[in-house]
């Protein structure tokens, strides 16, 4: 029998990302299912301090399942990283009669939910991961990464077709801010000649012999796929390296917020789904301090500190099927 210590809030947090939707929907319901009442706090932590909390009913997640971005809204708060401010929105949930918080959002969001459930034992917090970065220690996947992948592969399957028309060599800088998946990823999928990520240091003048080895088997076309946080230089400094050495048209496509909207995958809506479940039943089970992940799809929870005590490593494996395929 679930231990229903009372209502329950839910609240998004930081960058937007797709499936936060479908998650907050599999959060209401679930706590409805279980016979618990639901509160919706608009605008993350910054709503919670200003007490912007409404009650849920079923009906209203209705038909935000394949909808991007978050209809309760996401915000960014530099109260909450105070203690003062994190006083504030526990007795906003006091004074609504809330016991528990499920936070969805990134590495950020996890941090001011690990401190809240630390200095206010009586409430149960709970974390679900949702970044487009997949950067989150302890799940295999985060909310919203399938699809940030998925439109990127998109956009670079267009800009090929330019590539191709014209043999020219086109730099796309994806996002991902310090992590690579997003990076490498799409650009297996996207089959790219080659690929820089943060967690990897690259020899140039070997990427440049390659690329010029491409083009002597008969390319016409060539993708050089980029992570926003490549520590080795940005998108253009890399072009312009590229360009000198191999003689190449280069060009630079960043593809910036596109990668944030657009229609949840089928990933990203199941496992939003399957964590929003986890996170309430988590919460009925009497936990806190702790955040849902995925691994070998299973669901297993983590204290928050799991998030970032740990890098996520980039699987080596990909960037040696990209180079052996790109040939
Ligand atoms: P994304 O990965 O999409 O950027 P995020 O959750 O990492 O999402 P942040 O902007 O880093 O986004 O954090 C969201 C909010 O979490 C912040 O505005 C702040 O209110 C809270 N937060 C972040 N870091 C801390 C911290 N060290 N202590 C307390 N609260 C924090």
């Amino acid at each position: 029998m679930p231990d229903n210590s009372g209502p329950i809030a839910v609240l998004c947090s930081g960058g937007d990302s797709c499936g936060m939707n479908a998650c907050v929907r599999s959060v209401v319901r679930t706590a409805l299912f279980h016979g618990v009442e639901i509160y919706g706090v608009e605008r993350g932590y910054a709503g919670l301090i200003n007490g912007a909390i409404e009650r849920l009913s079923a009906r209203s997640v209705s038909g935000i399942i394949n909808r991007g971005g978050t209809v309760i809204r996401s915000a960014r708060s530099a109260d909450f990283v105070e203690r003062g401010g994190r006083v504030r929105a526990a007795e906003q949930l006091a004074g609504h009669g809330i016991a528990s918080l499920v936070v969805l959002g990134g590495d950020g969001s996890f941090h001011g939910a690990h401190f809240l459930a630390l200095e206010h034992p009586s409430l149960r917090v709970v974390g679900v991961p949702c970044t487009i970065d997949n950067d989150i220690n302890g799940t295999d996947l985060t909310i919203g990464y399938d699809t940030a992948v998925n439109v990127a592969m998109s956009a670079i399957d267009k800009i090929r077709d330019t590539a191709s028309s014209h043999d020219r060599l086109f730099v796309v800088e994806v996002m991902g801010r310090h992590a690579g998946h997003i990076a490498l990823e799409v650009a297996v999928a996207s089959g790219a000649e080659e690929v820089f990520l943060p967690e990897t240091t690259e020899d140039l003048d070997a990427i440049a012999a390659r690329l010029s080895e491409g083009r002597r088997n008969g390319k016409t076309s060539s993708i050089v796929v980029v992570a926003e946080g490549e520590t080795q230089g940005n998108a253009h400094d890399i072009a312009a390296f590229l360009q000198n050495t191999t003689g190449f048209e280069v060009r630079v496509s960043i593809l910036g917020y596109i990668q944030r909207g657009g229609i949840p995958t089928a990933t990203d809506r199941v496992v939003a789904s399957r964590m929003g479940a986890a996170a309430v039943e988590v919460i009925l089970d009497g936990q806190s301090g702790v955040y849902v992940g995925i691994e070998n799809d299973r669901i297993t929870t983590h204290p928050f500190p799991f998030a970032w005590e740990a890098k996520k490593a980039v699987d080596p494996d990909r960037v040696r099927v990209l180079r052996m395929l790109a040939i």
